[in-house]
């Protein structure tokens, strides 16, 4: 079978690379090539824990994900996961932790549970003040993004996988399936299946479909400079946190010159091609008022790298992996909410599975609802991917 894979962020790759691996022959096409920094994968790092609450469809997702990371860290050339762990605050007011606890011990999933006195002897630079516990998963910690996303598309090159630098142009419906889709060079590319990729430029390319079931956000992202030669805020030292009820989190210093810590809140919507892509001051604020709480030696450091990108935001932060309504032969993923790189390879192995037929691959890694459907989703005001705030009071 000839698959076009249209969008080479996390999702595209990942899934060109099984479709490939599978014996399809696969393109791949992105109209700012491999490994950009437009997309929403196309940052330094990314969060991968296992904790999602009562859910237990996550967790093993995660888990199958990271060992997916690992293998294809072992094929490249170079480090694409930091096993820093992720350390949760807990908070009195909401019961996040306390479920994740639960359903990662059921899963027999790496947890534990820290004392605040026990936070405060085992990561010295964080001021624990306010929080009761905190959860730690050891195994979890921080992908390497952009590195992480280069690789699975190098990987799936060298299997004999093309790769097309263009923009393709929102398809027009023939007949119940396409046959092509057209480049802005000109060009067409048949084949006999489409995916579409297309991370927050989604809603642009379905506006019908997905205009509303998809909504890009900006998201800003600093980083802070950490005192040369300082090496509490280095992995191992200092682990990845999430603050789940401020809605904060942030990274260890990979590199000892920035420290990333960003708001989870929703920022603000606007579509991908309008966007300055200009950090809000008020982000920089927030971010300072956090680390001044947690990191006080921090607080008035320099920001030393901004970035912009785009939560794909769903109303109930589920992703959308399913066949388009109408053409038989295109699917979507995408609606990432801020929580779908570490997934990635799962992601790309189950769309694989269902784009090519093999049912018995996709029932093996399908989820126990249809919470990746096409269909009207309701907002879950109280679902929370990662401490992010509930959706209605972020868009009031
Ligand atoms: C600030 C921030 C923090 C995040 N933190 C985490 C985290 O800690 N952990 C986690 O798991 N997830 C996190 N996420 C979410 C995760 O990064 C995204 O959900 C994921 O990267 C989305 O991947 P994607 O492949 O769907 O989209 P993208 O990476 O955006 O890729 C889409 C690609 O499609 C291409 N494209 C678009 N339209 C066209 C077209 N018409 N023709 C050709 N090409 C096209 C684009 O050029 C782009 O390369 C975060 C996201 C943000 C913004």
């Amino acid at each position: 079978m000839r698959v076009v894979v249209v969008g080479a962020g996390v999702m595209g790759a990942w899934t060109a690379r099984w479709l490939r691996r599978a014996g399809h022959a696969v393109t791949l096409v992105d109209r700012y090539g491999p490994g950009n920094t437009m997309g929403s994968s196309g940052d330094a790092s990314r969060i991968t824990r296992s904790s999602h609450g009562p859910d237990r469809h996550y967790p093993v997702w995660q888990r199958r994900a990271l060992g997916q990371w690992r293998e294809l860290e072992r094929e490249a050339d170079g480090e694409l996961f930091v096993n820093a762990g992720v350390l949760w605050l807990a908070s009195e007011g909401q019961a996040f932790e306390a479920e994740s606890f639960v359903s990662l011990t059921a899963l027999g999933i790496p947890v534990e549970q820290w004392s605040r006195d026990e936070l405060a002897s085992r990561v010295p630079v964080m001021n624990p003040e306010g929080v009761p516990w905190a959860l730690f998963e050891p195994e979890a910690g921080a992908l390497l993004a952009r590195p992480a996303v280069s690789a699975t598309i190098a990987a799936f090159e060298a299997d004999g996988g093309e790769v097309v630098v263009s923009r393709v142009a929102p398809p027009r419906a023939a007949g119940g399936a396409l046959d092509s889709v057209r480049l802005d060079d000109g060009r067409s590319l048949q084949a006999d299946a489409f995916v579409f990729a297309c991370g927050p430029w989604l809603p642009d390319v379905f506006p019908a479909l997905l205009g509303e079931m998809i909504v890009p956000h900006r998201q800003d992202v600093l980083q802070f400079a950490v005192p040369t030669g300082d090496d509490r805020y280095a992995p191992g030292a200092m682990p990845v946190w999430i603050d789940f009820e401020g809605s904060f989190y942030g990274f260890p210093s990979f590199d000892g010159v920035g420290l990333k810590a960003c708001p989870d809140w929703l920022g603000p919507r606007e579509r991908p091609d309008e966007s300055a892509r200009e950090v809000a001051e008020a982000t920089v604020e927030a971010s300072r008022a956090i680390l001044r709480r947690r990191f006080p030696a921090m607080a008035e450091q320099a920001i030393v790298r901004t970035w912009t990108c785009f939560y794909e935001v769903t109303p109930d932060a589920h992703f959308v992996i399913d066949r388009h309504p109408d053409l038989a032969n295109a699917w979507i993923a995408g609606g990432g909410t801020g929580h779908a790189f570490k997934h990635g390879p799962v992601i790309g192995e189950y769309l694989a599975a269902l784009v090519g037929g093999d049912q018995a691959a996709a029932a093996a890694l399908a989820p126990p609802d249809d919470r990746f459907a096409i269909r009207a989703r309701a907002t879950q005001p109280s679902f929370r991917t990662s401490g992010r705030k509930p959706l209605d009071a972020e868009l009031a």
